[in-house]
């Protein structure tokens, strides 16, 4: 997934991108709300974890203007244990989860993988395509039983396939689920991982759509 980090402390921002990006995960880290409004509208994000308090204003209020647009990206605000106030407006202002500080950044990891599936409208972690097993909770993929093993970046184009398993994914998106913004990306990079991927996968589970995109799905 491609994450915009909105957190202005540098300690706890700094934490939660290198275990986010640990994982797979594209992460931009923005520490002001100016900031972060340009990053959304120059980027298609896939989840948004916001900081309430914020040196140029009040996350709540970037939440309600996300929302007034009529933008669904998810969004999981992080609170702290005294704001129960702010919890309930954030729920009330469209967020669709919050973590209290300090919380287990693994609760967080789960966390997101929830909300993220419960947006692309799959809250089932379980797939099986043909031969294939994923577990999208546990980033466990399997072919015959036979677990693979697949690197983070490798795991984010996949995770971005299964999300929609059967339906196109455009190249442009599978770039987004790579790279950080700002990162370099190499022009070849979706062709360099999606024929890694095919490698380990076996064949016949990735379709080509020439100058359209990819399609994960286990017929031929
Ligand atoms: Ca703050």
């Amino acid at each position: 997934m491609r994450i915009l980090l909105v957190e202005d402390d540098e300690a706890l921002g700094g934490a939660l991108r290198d275990h986010v990006r640990a994982e797979g995960h594209a992460v931009d880290w923005m520490r002001r709300l100016d900031d972060a409004t340009e990053a959304r509208a120059a980027t298609p994000y896939d989840l948004i974890l916001l900081d309430l308090g914020l040196p140029d204003g009040r996350g709540l209020d970037f939440l309600r203007a996300l929302r007034r647009e009529g933008k669904a990206t998810p969004v999981m605000i992080l609170t702290a244990m005294d704001q129960l106030s702010m919890r309930i407006d954030g729920l009330n202002a469209g967020a669709d989860d919050y973590l209290v500080k300090p919380f287990d950044l693994d609760e967080l990891i789960a966390r997101l993988g929830a909300v993220a599936r419960r947006y692309a409208g799959n809250p089932n972690p379980l797939l099986q395509l043909g031969p294939l097993e994923l577990d999208l909770a546990h980033r466990h993929v399997a072919r015959d039983g036979k677990p693979l093993d697949l690197t983070g970046r490798e795991w984010a184009v996949l995770d971005r396939l299964a999300q929609h398993p059967g339906l196109l994914v455009s190249r442009s998106q599978l770039e987004d689920a790579l790279f950080a913004f700002g990162a370099e990306v190499e022009s070849n990079a979706v062709e360099v991982y999606v024929s890694r991927l095919r490698k380990k996968l076996g064949a016949g589970l990735i379709h080509t759509a020439r100058g359209l995109g990819y399609r994960l799905a286990a017929e031929q």
